[in-house]
């Protein structure tokens, strides 16, 4: 301890000012020959009240900012002080000095304690005052908007699919993305040696043999009618699907929209006012169709489906290449192989179903002119919708 018995006052002077009072009241030793502290058991003495007093204030004053006055709190006024130490030490005084101390003592505490309570609230307002002068707020600026976000262009062509067809009764059915093979191909009259396999490049699953990423949306259509046959189905199913593909007019992962409708006495003119609502409810009121045979593995007969070009209204238009109509989706009759794998007898019941991909509706209605740009995720594009 620094206030080690011996010290002259010239080296106390010297030692760190809160020390010196620690090792006084700590030791409760005299301070040597020149000290005025007349220490006895550990009291102190009225006339060097003054003394500590001057002291803790000078302590307070110096604190500059609230950590520092705690500090200085904890060093005078805590219970290991040496204003607690002195409180303890009035019942070692002598009698006559007693009472005194104790007012003196009291009075101090009284003091220190409403010193340290202006102090506080001087720093506080020195600690605002910089801040307000760093943080200046100009109330009158206009204020920032949260971005909001908006839905892709995709999302909103499929809203558009699903609302169309919601309106003719079609309930939305979902499947999985990964796929049996059976559900993708076989059941969908697509045997392993069908050409329509070739073309459809396919993505298969390394550690699970006999699933693919599914290549067409049409493994729901089996999916919907092997669960309700033989009540009539009609429904729609809407999302991704993958194949090995990549340039300006297709991507790996595409989405897909399709329909399908299940039930006695179903016709191919079902399926063409089917159609023809569908068109109008995506394109405007007086679009046209057209219907012109195809081929599908999972259709009987099948048939493209074309509208008149949206953008030279059928004059024909580098769009359309000049024949004044642009495909848009395939269709047919559901093939008598898939109502069997279904859970229909196609002598009873007859079915149409329809595909379209949905970035294909979403380019012609927004005039979009490459499909890779719906998956960069270009906020240049993306903010025009
Ligand atoms: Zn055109």
């Amino acid at each position: 301890m620094n206030g080690a018995p011996g010290c002259s006052p010239g080296e106390r002077g010297a030692l760190p000012k809160r020390r010196w009072y620690r090792g006084v009241f700590a030791t409760s030793s005299p301070m040597g020959a020149g000290s005025s502290f007349l220490l006895r058991k550990g009291w102190v003495a009225v006339k060097d009240v003054e003394a500590l007093r001057s002291e803790a204030l000078a302590g307070i004053a110096a604190a500059l900012d609230e950590a520092t006055l705690e500090r200085a709190r904890v060093e005078w006024l805590g219970r290991k002080g040496p204003l607690m130490d002195a409180l303890r030490g009035i019942k070692d005084a002598p009698a006559a000095e007693r009472r005194d101390l104790g007012l003196a003592l009291n009075r101090l505490r009284d003091e220190l304690e409403a010193a340290m309570a202006a102090r506080q609230a001087e720093l506080r307002e020195t600690a605002l005052a910089v801040r307000m002068q760093a943080e200046t707020l100009d109330v009158t600026l206009p204020g920032r908007p949260r971005a909001l976000g908006g839905p892709h262009p995709l999302q909103l062509a499929e809203d558009a699919l699903v609302r169309a067809l919601r309106q003719l009764g079609f309930r939305l059915a979902e499947g999985p993305e990964v796929e049996s093979e059976e559900l993708n191909f076989e059941a969908l009259n697509i045997p392993k040696d069908h050409p329509a396999r070739e073309m459809h490049d396919t993505f298969f699953v390394a550690d699970l043999p006999g699933y693919v990423l599914r290549t067409h949306t049409s493994p729901v259509q089996i999916r919907s009618m092997r669960a309700h046959a033989p009540a009539p189905v009609r429904i729609i199913t809407v999302g991704r699907v993958y194949r090995r593909d990549d340039d300006v007019t297709h991507s790996p992962v595409f989405h897909q929209m399709e329909g399908l409708a299940i039930g006695e006495g179903i016709g191919m003119q079902h399926l063409k006012a089917t159609l023809y609502e569908f068109c109008r409810a995506i394109f405007g009121r007086d679009v046209r169709i057209r219907l012109r045979p195809s081929y599908f593995p999972f259709t009987e007969p099948s048939a493209e489906v074309d509208i008149g070009c949206v953008f030279c209204g059928g004059n024909g238009c580098r769009i359309c290449k000049g024949t004044g109509f642009i495909e848009i989706l395939g269709s047919g009759m559901v093939h008598p192989h898939v109502l069997r794998e279904g859970g229909y007898d196609p002598q009873i019941q007859t079915g149409f179903a329809f595909g379209v991909g949905v970035e294909r509706i979403a380019m012609l209605r927004y005039g979009i002119d490459d499909v890779r740009l719906l998956f960069q995720n270009d906020l240049r594009l993306l903010r025009q919708f």
